[in-house]
Order: C-alpha cells, then structure tokens, then sequence
C-alpha cells in the first residue's frame, strides 16, 4: 500500500468543469457580493433540501454564532457545553456574555440535560447546546427546562447538516441553529455558515444583522457586523448540494464497515449509531477505554505513524483553555464526564473517497496490538 497520507476528513468537490458555468455567471453579472442570485438561490435550495422555513447565510459559523446572540440580545450567563469546537464559547466571550459550563450525557457527549437546573443563577438567559458530531440533542427535555426558566435555546448545530429526526429536520429545535459549512463540515462552500430561525421577522432581522444594520440605502436600524456570504462560496454551495446526498450515502457506508470491523475489538466503543434517519456520518468517533492495551494517546500515535490522521475532538475540553479555566463552572470536577470522554475519545478518518482498503488498514492497526 502506497503511505499517502489519510487526513481525519478530505473536502469533497465536485467536478471543477460543473463550477465554471456559475463562475461565468458571476463574471457576466458583475455581482459579486450583497444579497445576489446565488445567494438567494442557495437559501431556497437549502429549505427546500433541509425541510426548513428560512435560513440567512453567513461568512462562517463563527460570525453565524456570534449575530445569533446578538438577534436574541442575549446577555448575562449562557449555558453550555465544554464539549465542543472553541468557538461555541468565543462566541458567548465576544459578546461578552460568561459561558457556564455544565457535563455532558456519556452516552451521547451531548450536554446533560439534568445537569442544566442546577447551573441556572437569576443572570442566566440561554442555554447553547451542541449537536455533537450531528447526533441530535435531547431537545425535548433541554426545551422544557428552558420554558421553565424563560429562557432562549440557541443550537451550534455545526455538525449537523442534514439531521432528521422523527418530525423532520433538527434545525427546527430551539430559538435558533447555525450550522457551518466550513472546509471540514459535511456540507461545504469552503467557507460559510448559516442561522436557521422560526419565522420571516427574525431572518429580516437576522439580515439586517448581517449587513452592518442597514435596513435599505440609507437607514441603518442596527449595530451589524458584516456577515454576509458572497456569490463565489454560495455558487460552490449549490453545485455541493447536487451531491451531497451520494456523499452522505458513502458516509454511511464508511460508518458501518468500521462498525463491522471493530465489532470485536476489546477496549473500542464506537458512539451509538443514532439511526438512518437522524445521522449525517460527519465524524466517526470511537472511544478508547481502559481495557485497550495502550492508551489513546499511544493509539493516536501509532496510526500517525502509519500516515493516519485521526483527530481528538474535543480534547482538550474548551473548559481548559487559558480564557475559560478560571471560571467556577470550568472545573474538571463539576465536568466528571466530559473529562473522561476527552481523554478517551478518537475520531477516525471518515469521507466519501475513504476506500474500503483504507478502512481495513486503519481497523487492522487498531485491532492488532
Ligand atoms: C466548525 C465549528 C464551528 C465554527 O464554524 P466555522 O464555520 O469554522 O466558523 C462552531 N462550532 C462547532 C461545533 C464546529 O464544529
């Protein structure tokens, strides 16, 4: 076998000849930013093929999160997941709210919804759970607590394209979701995000937000940041969408050789599979318990020396970084088990041109000790 290097995930991009026709569209059009055809374009076809109602398209998830907490004016305390990309609580910090963190379920390395009550003080205003790896949420026991308190649900849902569960997409739960279509995500337009919302009134808010709060030409009825995707990242969106579900087919495929393949394997313990109709195959993450021979560390090691670039989301915890590990809520004892699965936790190389060979060879390093 040739070592080429295989990355946790490759990009998956369709055939270059298929995006030169919206290139010359841009080209022919002269508009490039602002609210264009591609842009419009991309937010229908994107309710269409996510079964939502309205979704504002942004330049990343970042700045997606950030204005998705500004709409709700959402200040004070915000519950959340240490468990996470950092840039669910960089989010909260730039908006100069504090971030709370509470445990997460070791089931699902979703927040813990039992362990939210006791975290609420009178400054909490929201809770922003992650949709890990895009397994759904608890979002029935999370959005009864937030009704009991009053307060707002914001969804980082950046792994979650695509989600379904049994009353449709995920993207319907909470105040709001943003998602990501980041170069890593499943769905990418290299760079870019979104927010999905509930109804007209908040995406014309939203948009305002995004375009620095300009209302039209000259009112400005807001302090917006500028968040707007352009018609180059929005063209990629389209063309990706034509294919994005044969790329989720492939993913699921990949999904369950690994399970097959690990099956047996003492000390791995691939997350529980959450069904066909709830998963996007984004990540394929197996946690490394204490009965495997060597430790996870030791087992990231030895396939990175064998060319193979597993990733450790999330560890460490966002919990621990230098800007958070001062708060209360951010010590290792109030987060048992967010601790442990950081520790444990390895995601394997997962994307639509992983070959089945390329599978066996990374099950066969992690089977044979
Ligand atoms: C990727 C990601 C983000 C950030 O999205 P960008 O588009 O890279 O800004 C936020 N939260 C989570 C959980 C992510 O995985």
């Amino acid at each position: 076998m040739t070592k080429k290097t295989i990355y946790v995930t490759q990009p998956f991009l369709p055939p270059l000849e298929e995006f030169i026709p919206y290139l010359e569209k841009i080209w022919e059009s002269k508009t490039l930013t602002n609210g264009g055809p591609f842009h419009q374009q991309l937010e229908s076809a994107l309710c269409d093929h996510l079964g939502i109602k309205h979704i504002s398209l942004f330049t990343n998830g970042t700045i997606a999160l950030i204005t998705a907490l500004q709409a709700l004016r959402i200040t004070g305390e915000v519950i959340t997941t240490p468990y996470s990309f950092v840039a669910t609580s960089h989010a909260l910090l730039w908006n100069g709210i504090r971030p709370v963190f509470v445990d997460i379920d070791p089931n699902t390395l979703n927040l813990d919804p039992a362990k939210i009550e006791a975290a609420i003080t009178p400054q909490t205003t929201a809770i922003m759970p992650v949709h890990c790896y895009g397994h759904p949420c608890d979002v029935e026991a999370i959005q009864e607590i937030a009704d009991r308190y009053n307060l707002k649900v914001i969804y980082d849902a950046a792994h979650a394209f695509g989600g379904q569960d049994t009353g449709g997409s995920i993207l319907r739960h909470g105040d709001l979701s943003v998602l990501s279509f980041h170069a890593t995500k499943v769905f990418t337009t290299f760079e870019g995000g979104a927010i999905v919302c509930r109804d007209a009134k908040t995406k014309e808010h939203i948009d305002h937000l995004k375009n620095f709060g300009f209302a039209d030409e000259t009112t400005v009825v807001m302090p917006g940041i500028n968040g707007k995707m352009n018609e180059f990242n929005a063209a990629l969106g389209l063309l990706q969408l034509k294919y994005i579900d044969k790329a989720i087919a492939k993913r699921r495929e990949i999904d369950a050789a690994y399970r097959e393949q690990l099956k047996g394997v003492n000390g791995i313990r691939c997350l529980n599979d959450t069904g066909e109709t709830t998963a996007n195959y984004a990540y394929f993450p197996i946690l490394v318990e204490p009965d495997y021979p060597i430790s996870r560390d030791d087992l990231y090691q030895k396939l990175k020396n064998h060319s193979i670039h597993p990733r450790r989301y999330f560890y460490p915890l966002i919990s621990e970084f230098p800007m958070y590990r001062g708060l209360p809520s951010a010590q290792p004892n109030n987060l048992p088990e967010a601790t442990a699965a950081s520790k444990k936790i390895l995601c394997l190389p997962i994307y639509p041109s992983l070959g089945r060979q390329q599978i066996e060879a990374i099950t066969q390093l992690i089977a044979a000790y």
